[in-house]
């Protein structure tokens, strides 16, 4: 079960880490994009933690919608739509609830790498988001499937997201700005891939 307050803790919590990496996920975009990711997201979830007052009376759906609507209005470049519209498949699949039991969970996951890959259209492998985030539900629904409680599956999906970003490595850029350094791609991080990491871990410390 994961509360509604739960759920507030954790955009304030990732809104923190955020800002703590912004130069960590800035160098890493510096290599392969154009050095924004970490002012991106800082921006982006600076202001949802501004607008935070005016959801709390809210449920969990409204809360995230707020999330996608905030980040899709903020934040520039590719990762604001792409979060945004995680954020906004997110909300659709738990209209009204004030606390999300272990499916529901897996419903917003799935929801969200789903958002993400309908609208990136990027692929397993393309090093990108997706890279750390399909696993990680991939996992977590096995995790909930085998009734395992919910810190359990939530440690397990951020160990394969940790595991998945760093695999984007060696990968060569399929989608997005990375991509256009072909080859030259190979060898960095992505850091896309990065805050997906980060944000599950902060999922998972206001769980524990
Ligand atoms: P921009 O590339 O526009 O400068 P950011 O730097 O904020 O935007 O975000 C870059 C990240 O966005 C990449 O590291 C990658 O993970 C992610 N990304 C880019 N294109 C896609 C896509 N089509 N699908 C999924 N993720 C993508
Ligand atoms: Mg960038």
């Amino acid at each position: 079960m994961v509360t509604k307050e739960q759920i507030l803790q954790w955009l304030q919590t990732f809104a923190i880490v955020v800002e703590e990496n912004k130069d960590y996920l800035t160098e890493l975009d510096a290599a392969i994009g154009d050095a924004d990711h970490g002012i991106n997201m800082e921006r982006g979830f600076k202001k949802v933690v501004t607008q935070l007052p005016t959801v709390t009376d809210k449920d969990i759906a409204s809360i995230l919608k707020m999330v996608s609507m905030t980040l899709i209005s903020t934040v520039g470049g590719a990762s604001g739509p792409l979060y945004g519209t995680l954020f906004l498949r997110a909300s659709a699949v738990v209209a009204d609830k004030q606390e999300l039991s272990d499916q529901d969970m897996l419903a917003i996951l799935q929801a969200g790498l789903d958002g993400v890959v309908g609208r990136g259209k990027a692929q397993l492998g393309d090093k990108t988001m997706v890279d750390a985030l399909s696993p990680a539900v991939t996992v977590f629904g096995q995790a909930v499937a085998a009734g395992e409680n919910i810190l359990s599956a939530m440690q397990k999906a951020v160990a394969a997201a940790e595991k998945g970003m760093q695999d984007t490595t060696p990968m060569q850029a399929k989608k997005g700005r990375a991509s256009y350094l072909g080859e030259r791609s190979v060898g960095h991080q992505d850091p896309g891939a990065t805050s997906v990491y980060l944000m599950l871990q902060s999922l998972l410390d206001v769980i524990y």
